[in-house]
């Protein structure tokens, strides 16, 4: 049976929110020497805005209305931030057919029999339609913490937008606390490499980029072999990497799907109850030993 210490711990912790599936997990969460905080919806809000819009050829207008009809449908929070903007400014959205997610890169879609796509200027790279200039722009852009996409077919670029998703008030505060108790943080995220290192500079984490969900599973294994590490996600997409970690917990509204995945759960959306999840940890263990 599980000791009353123990006990006493986990409901203290429910009364907070902060969910622990039984005694176990409150002793591996005790042993936590690395946090990997997922970045999207974790250390981040979780709710992207357009901050710029760049047509190269037509308006404004026409650049939202075209990416919309290509993310209308997609669940993904960029894809959710531009049907938004295009609905907001009420613009007339094309009909679109056979859309489908790019995974980890993008959205593509059929309007008026062609092809567009909507993603990562890597993905625009790579069909030759980005020009150095436009390179160099999403580059400053992403420079300041901005994820860019850009709207496209294989023969043209019809522009770029930047959306930018604002790291949690208390992220860089959690991040501190727990250096302060001697456990480190890392960032992982599908978003390209200098736009994480912008957020991740912000909040004094180091970032590992442009990585898949099957890519955040190992980068999870091979931070494992040095390191008791917890795994911070929403749980939606991060199932297998919190699977794969120590312990892993749920963070944010989506938790109800997650907490079937997850160790545990943290329900009030603040990063620094991770801190204090590992807090009472230990001072439950503590007081068993
Ligand atoms: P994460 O959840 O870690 O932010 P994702 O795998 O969801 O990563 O996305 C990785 C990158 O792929 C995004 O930063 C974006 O550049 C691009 N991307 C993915 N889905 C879309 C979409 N529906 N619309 C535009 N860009 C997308
Ligand atoms: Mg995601």
């Amino acid at each position: 049976s599980v000791p009353a210490a123990v006990a006493a711990g986990l409901s203290t912790g429910a009364r907070h929110g902060l969910l622990m599936k039984g005694g176990a997990v409150m002793e591996t969460a005790a042993k936590t020497s690395l946090v990997a905080f997922d970045k999207t919806g974790t250390l981040t809000e979780g709710r992207p805005q357009i901050t710029d819009l760049l047509p190269l050829n037509g308006t404004e207008a026409e650049l939202l209305a075209t990416a919309a009809a290509v993310e209308t449908g997609s669940s993904h929070p960029l894809a959710q931030a531009i049907v938004a903007r295009a609905e907001a400014r009420g613009i007339a959205v094309p009909q679109s057919t056979s859309a489908t997610a790019i995974p980890g890169c993008g959205a593509r879609a059929e309007i008026d029999g062609e092809i567009w796509n909507v993603g990562a200027p890597r993905l625009a790279n790579e069909t030759g339609v980005l020009s150095a200039a436009d390179s160099a722009t999403a580059h400053r852009l992403e420079s300041a913490g901005k994820t860019v996409v850009a709207v496209f077919t294989p023969e043209r670029l019809l522009g770029l937008m930047a959306l930018r998703d604002e790291p949690r008030a208390d992220a860089a505060e959690a991040v501190s606390a727990l250096k302060q108790m001697g456990i480190s943080s890392v960032m992982l995220t599908g978003d390209n490499p200098v736009t994480a290192r912008a957020i991740a500079d912000g909040l004094g984490i180091e970032a590992r980029a442009g990585l898949l969900p099957e890519d955040k599973v190992t980068a999870v294994r091979d931070l494992a072999r040095d390191a008791h590490v917890m795994m911070v996600g929403d749980g939606i997409n991060d199932a297998p990497a919190l699977a794969t970690a120590h312990i892993g917990i749920a963070m944010g509204s989506g938790t109800h799907v997650a907490l079937e995945t997850a160790d545990g759960a943290l329900l009030r959306d603040r990063v620094t109850d991770v801190v204090e999840q590992i807090r009472l940890a230990r001072a439950t263990m503590a007081n068993i030993r």
